[in-house]
């Protein structure tokens, strides 16, 4: 069945839901709710604004790495987006857009964070930070990934005097014209800072632990006639998405987990980028890595090595000794006097939607759960937490490609699941712990395929070494998501 459809009858047994998050899967699952005719749900958000990512990111140089005429609904394709990649601000708009054209907006409870999730008698019982309850029978957790700030454990780091933030909490009102600012890190979210602020800044020091493979995707604006053709032609807004997601899955999605002759592309495009556009040897051999391409999350960047080598910039790769209320100690004894010291540290990639206290069925809780490896069936749901579901949980495919399609298609598999239970067909519904302990079995034998596993230290890999990915093509995760396999859920009337 579409999900535009009207609900054929049968689909008769009342549900509330509650929708955990209103970022990108959040506001997408209140869209197919009610296009579903399941209208009695609320969505808690634990901040202020939606959004998600983009609301908490607003970091100079912003954008989403993904072409922005794929990083968009199947549903919703945009015809204005202004660049190939576009900035990050136009992204939170459109989100914003979206959620009021479909009347999302008002089902939305801001600045309500859900701390507990309990299974008593066939129901989930939600506490809210506010201190207000709701019990309902559906949870979807759609709390995203990279949304837990790591902060680095460095000496000093609270005696700076200057002003010292993590990437996503980047102040509102700061100017950093003639200031001298260090940043800490190399993954993109710092790629993205270096040239947004090098023609600003008075200078900036990239501290550089690892170095890091760049793409050199270049980022063109769409002009005038592109966007009336894109305005004027549904079908070549259609078509673009689908070329672009093809375009991914047959090079990039393939080259990560196996693909050796499209890793070959890859791994030649970024040896010829630092060859190419790097003139100083010693700069150069301090920016080659010494662990294969997309080990790490690779980067997409024409603009970073152009701002690296300006007069007023500076790659430092002596380790950082400790913060002192100045700057930066690194530990050849220099302090790299700073007026303002960036984290671009990362995110714990692996926490989910805790710190929330999720106790299932039998009193079992989320974190005994997760005690030994943060697993799930097929992404989506959890053994013991009947009627409990989650968009981009763990193992999604979230590496270079569009994670707006996977919660698209996680979502598709969900409401099946959730049909059942409005067919009556169960009360409950939750995978077997046998089928969970398969997939997973599964998923470890075919990560040892995967280039995230061949030596390198990276957001991807979980306390065992395990990465937190999908370790298939993205043609198999399309298979697996088009329908769930019923004998592999425990049923219960
Ligand atoms: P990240 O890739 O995890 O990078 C964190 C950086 O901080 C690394 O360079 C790491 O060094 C360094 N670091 C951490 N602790 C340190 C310490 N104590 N001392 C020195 N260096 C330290 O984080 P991110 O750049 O925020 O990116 C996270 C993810 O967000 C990306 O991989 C991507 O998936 C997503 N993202 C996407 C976009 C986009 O355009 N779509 C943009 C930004 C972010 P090591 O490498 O040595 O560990």
């Amino acid at each position: 069945m579409s999900r535009e459809d009207t609900p054929p009858s049968g689909l008769d047994r009342p549900l509330r839901v509650a929708i955990i998050g209103a970022g990108m899967s959040g506001i997408l699952t209140a869209i197919r709710l009610q296009q579903a005719g399941l209208d009695d749900f609320t969505i808690y958000e634990k901040a202020g604004r939606l959004g998600g990512t983009w609301r908490d990111n607003r970091y100079p140089g912003l954008s989403c790495d993904v072409p922005s005429h794929l990083y968009s609904y199947s549903f919703e394709l945009n015809p204005e987006w202004s660049h190939w990649f576009s900035p990050g601000a136009e992204i939170q708009a459109y989100f914003e857009g979206v959620a009021k054209k479909y009347g999302v907006i008002p089902r939305i409870r801001f600045n309500a964070e859900v701390t507990a999730a309990a299974y008593v008698d066939g129901r989930w019982e939600l506490e809210i930070g506010d201190g207000s309850r709701d019990t309902v029978d559906v949870v979807i957790a759609a709390t995203g990934v990279l949304h837990h700030p790591v902060y680095p454990d460095i000496d000093g780091l609270d005696s700076f005097e200057g002003a010292c933030f993590h990437t996503a909490r980047w102040p509102d009102d700061l100017d950093l014209s003639g200031k001298r600012v260090g940043i800490v890190g190399t993954g993109s979210t710092a790629i993205q800072i270096v040239p947004a602020i090098v023609d600003q800044v008075a200078k900036v020091s990239l501290f550089q632990r690892t170095a890091q493979w760049i793409l050199p995707l270049p980022n063109p604006a769409y002009g005038e006639q592109e966007k009336t053709a894109f305005r004027a032609s549904p079908e070549l807004m259609r078509s673009t998405y689908l070329h672009l997601a093809e375009r991914f899955q047959n090079t990039f999605a393939r080259a990560v987990v196996g693909d050796q002759e499209e890793m070959g592309k890859l791994e030649a495009a970024c040896e010829a980028n630092l060859r190419d556009n790097i003139a100083d040897n010693e700069l150069r051999a301090r920016l080659t890595p010494d662990y294969k391409v997309a080990c790490k999350r690779l980067i997409m960047s024409d603009a970073f090595y152009p701002a690296i080598q300006k007069g007023n910039a500076e790659l430092v790769t002596a380790g950082i000794e400790r913060v002192e209320p100045a700057g930066v100690r690194t530990g050849d004894g220099r302090l790299h006097e700073l007026d303002v010291l960036v984290l671009a540290t990362g995110f714990d990639g692996h926490a989910f939607m805790q710190p929330m206290q999720v106790t299932g069925r039998d009193g079992l809780t989320l974190a005994q759960a997760w005690a030994d490896a943060t697993e799930a069936y097929r992404s989506v749901a959890l053994p013991g937490f009947p009627n409990f579901f989650m968009l981009v949980g763990p193992n999604s495919p979230i590496g270079n490609f569009s994670l707006i399609m996977i919660s698209e298609m996680q979502l598709a598999y969900v409401m099946q699941l959730v049909d059942v239970l409005r067919r009556g067909e169960a009360r409950e519904i939750a995978p077997t712990a046998d089928a969970t302990a398969r997939f997973n079995a599964e998923i470890r034998e075919a990560m040892k395929g995967t280039v995230w596993v061949t030596g390198c230290r990276s957001w991807y890999l979980d306390k065992n070494g395990n990465p937190a990915m999908w370790p298939w093509t993205f043609e198999r995760f399309e298979a697996e998501m088009r329908k769930p396999d019923l004998e592999e859920f425990e049923l219960v009337a």
